[in-house]
């Protein structure tokens, strides 16, 4: 029995190796290594991808939410507002500034920051939220920046999971001040190491993370502010150029996968299926699905080589990292009922249909033999 991965490049990386071999032999013929003309090109094309003014390209995620949140001024004392639920580079990039990430617990259907319950949590520190779109799924943007504007509040999207996804017709990365993305390998759009990038209409901002992503510099050897070296590498952004040209219609195939799931596994067991808001429209970097059963759902589908796995396991108020949140965890009774109940199922380009459906039939069985 062949074991069936969680994620696997094999099938997205043929079909478009000649042309990504093409692109690195470019960059390494043309011995301009830093900054050069395949980054411009990147974010020239992921603008417009976009359908913002501007792109800046970054060493990673993480920088990429760093960056935006110091550009915005945001410094020690601050509070900044985050999903319980989110992937920890969220809440570092807020450390990171020396502000205090403040949690607040998602949409319970969508997993989702829910616009709903922000406000109880501002305070007169509270300078930002962060709205990430989890596992691929545009968060309620209108109400969020509703309650931004009425309390002057920056918005900085963390859309790491979510490239191209969709709110009232608007992409996500257009909505904040300034937005963050990671183009981690695995990430709807990956690079093949790590890679990032800002995205915003401000050309003020811009600006500012353009010269602290660079030493502090826009011209060389003269340095404005005291910066950062978080570039955006020139054979990372020749591959996601390259990789960009395809990201629609992965993102169709994702859902299409998705939409297989859903239909399948309805009324499976305890499971609840992913819910998208009409306005919203989902990517599906995760199909995650929730059940109470997770953890024996999880083996028993290793044991048929399924492999699996779980975002997150340990909420960020939870890790060894943050431990002095731990006595709150009574605070975020959703975020810890998640990291029990979740499973990412496997969905990748190229998943066959037989093989999605092998998982099915094998989630299934477990419920109608045990639970
Ligand atoms: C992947 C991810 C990041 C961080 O990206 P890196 O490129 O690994 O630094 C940040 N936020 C979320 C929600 C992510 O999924």
């Amino acid at each position: 029995m062949n074991k069936i991965p969680f994620l696997s490049f094999n099938k997205l990386h043929e079909s478009i190796r000649d042309n990504v071999l093409d692109a690195i032999a470019q960059v390494y013929d043309s011995y301009w290594y830093i900054n050069g003309p395949a980054v411009s090109a990147f974010e020239k094309e992921y603008a417009a991808f976009n359908r913002v003014e501007h792109c800046v390209g970054v060493a990673n995620g993480l920088d990429a939410i760093f960056l935006s949140l110091k550009a915005l001024g945001i410094g020690a004392g601050d509070e900044v507002i985050i999903p319980s639920n989110t992937y920890i580079a969220t809440a570092l990039a807020v450390s990171e500034c020396g502000a205090i990430p403040v949690f607040a617990e998602p949409d319970v259907r969508t997993y989702n920051l829910d616009p709903r319950k922000i406000e109880a949590l501002i305070s007169s520190r509270t300078k930002a939220l962060i709205p990430v779109h989890m596992y691929g799924q545009a968060c309620q943007m209108e109400e969020i920046l509703d309650i931004a504007n009425a309390h002057k509040l920056y918005v900085v999207e963390d859309n790491a999971q979510s490239h191209g996804a969709l709110c009232n017709e608007k992409l996500v990365g257009s909505f904040g001040d300034v937005n963050a993305t990671s183009f981690y390998p695995g990430k709807n759009l990956g690079a093949i190491g790590d890679a990032g990038a800002v995205t915003t209409n401000r050309a003020d901002l811009a600006d500012t993370i353009r010269k602290m992503r660079n030493y502090g510099s826009s011209k060389k050897y003269y340095n404005e502010i005291q910066g950062y070296n978080m570039r955006l590498d020139e054979l990372q952004a020749a591959v996601l150029n390259e990789k960009l040209k395809h990201l629609r219609l992965w993102n169709n195939e994702r859902q299409v996968l998705a939409d297989r799931y859903n239909k399948q596994l309805e009324n499976v067991g305890d499971v609840i299926l992913p819910y998208t808001y009409p306005e919203c429209s989902h990517v599906y970097h995760l199909y995650v699905i929730r059940t109470r059963h997770r953890d024996e759902l999880q083996q028993y589908l290793a044991n048929h080589g399924i492999e699996t796995l779980i975002h997150y396991p340990v909420p960020i108020f939870m890790q060894e990292a943050y431990k002095h949140f731990r006595k709150d965890r009574a605070k975020y009774p959703i975020a810890c009922a998640l990291s029990r109940e979740v499973l990412s199922l496997p969905l990748y380009i190229g998943l066959d249909e037989e093989v999605q459906d092998r998982i099915v039939y094998t989630i299934k069985n477990y419920f109608s033999s045990h639970a």
